[in-house]
C-alpha cells in the first residue's frame, strides 16, 4: 500500500489514536497535517516521529513523508475552516480528511449540563460536519476525488449508559456517513467510518487505572486484550489508499469482537 503524493489531515493527532494514524500514513509515504488544540508538545512529538520516518525513507531514496502542525479547536467552526484552508495553503492540496478528534463526558443523563452536551456535540459532530464541508468544497473547486474517514466508535450502535451525549454524537456520525456516501458518490468522494472498541489511549485513563472495571471489560473482548492505536491506524491506512476506491458508506469495527459480546457492568 502506497500513499506517496497524498496529503492527509488527521484532526486531534497530538496523542492517542490520531498520532497512531499519522505515523501509519507517514510510513506509507503520505504528507500529513497534524492538528492539535492545546498540546503543542504532543503535536511536536508526532511531527518528530514523522520526520524520523521521512528521514529513513529519504536514505532509501524514496520521497519521504513530511509533516506540518496546525493549532485549531475542532469545537469552533471558524477554526475548523481555518484548519482546512491552512492545510491546503501549506501542502497545495488535500486528498484525505481523517476526522479523529473526539471527547467524552461521563454523567447520568439527568445530570448532563448544557455546557457538557455542547462540548461533546461541537467537537464530535458539528466540527466533523463543517470540516467535511470545507474539504468537499476544496475537492469540488479543484475537480478532484477524495476520501473522508471518520473515527466513530462501537457506540455509534451500542448503548453506553452515562455517556448519552457521546452516543448521540457517534450515532449522528453514522448517519452523516450514510447520507454523504449517497450525496457525494457522483463526485468521486468516498466516506467511511472506522469504529474502535476499547483502545489503550489517554481517553481511557480512568478505566485503565481501575483493575476491577478493566478486568470486566477484558472478559467482554473475545480477543482478550485492549486495542492499540496501530490496530485502528492500519485500517485507516487501507481506507486512505486507492485499494479502497470502491468502498463507501460503511462502518468498519476494530474492537476485538467486543460489539457482539458486550454487557454493561
Ligand atoms: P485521546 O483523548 O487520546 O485523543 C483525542 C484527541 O482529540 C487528542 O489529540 C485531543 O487533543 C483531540 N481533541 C479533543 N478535543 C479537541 C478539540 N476541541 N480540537 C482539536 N482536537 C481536539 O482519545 P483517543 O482514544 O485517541 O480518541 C480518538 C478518537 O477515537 C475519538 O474520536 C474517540 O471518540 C474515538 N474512540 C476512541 C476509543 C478508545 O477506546 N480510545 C474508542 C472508540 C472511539
Amino acid at each position: 500500500m502506497s500513499l506517496e503524493g497524498k496529503v492527509i489531515l488527521v484532526t486531534g493527532s497530538s496523542q492517542g489514536i490520531g498520532q497512531g494514524i499519522v505515523l501509519r500514513l507517514a510510513q506509507a509515504g503520505a504528507n500529513v497535517v497534524i492538528n492539535y488544540r492545546s498540546h503543542p508538545e504532543g503535536a511536536e512529538e508526532t511531527l518528530a516521529k514523522v520526520q524520523a520516518i521521512g528521514g529513513k525513507c529519504h536514505m532509501a531514496q524514496c520521497p519521504g513523508a513530511q509533516g506540518h502542525t496546525i493549532k485549531a479547536d475542532l469545537g469552533s467552526v471558524q477554526e475548523v475552516r481555518q484548519l482546512i484552508a491552512e492545510s491546503i495553503e501549506h501542502f497545495g492540496k488535500l486528498d484525505v480528511l481523517v476526522n479523529n478528534a473526539g471527547i467524552e463526558k461521563h454523567a447520568p443523563f439527568w445530570d448532563v449540563t448544557e455546557a457538557d452536551y455542547d462540548a461533546v456535540l461541537n467537537v464530535n459532530l458539528k466540527g466533523v460536519f463543517f470540516a467535511t464541508q470545507a474539504f468537499v468544497q476544496h475537492l469540488i473547486e479543484t475537480k478532484r476525488p477524495g476520501k473522508i474517514i471518520n473515527i466513530s466508535s462501537v457506540h455509534e450502535d451500542l448503548p453506553f449508559p452515562n455517556f448519552t451525549a457521546y452516543c448521540v454524537s457517534k450515532g449522528g456520525m453514522k448517519m452523516l456517513t450514510r447520507n454523504l456516501a449517497v450525496e457525494l458518490g457522483s463526485l468521486g468522494i468516498t466516506i467511511n467510518n472506522v469504529a474502535p472498541g476499547a483502545i489503550e489511549t489517554p481517553i481511557n485513563t480512568q478505566l485503565l487505572n481501575d483493575p476491577q472495571k478493566l478486568g470486566a471489560l477484558l472478559n467482554n473482548i473475545p480477543l482478550g486484550r485492549l486495542g492499540q492505536p496501530q490496530d485502528v491506524a492500519s485500517l485507516v491506512g487501507f481506507l486512505s489508499s486507492s485499494d479502497a476506491d470502491y468502498i463507501t458508506g460503511s462502518t468498519f469495527f476494530v474492537d476485538g469482537g467486543l460489539l457482539w459480546n458486550y454487557q454493561e457492568q
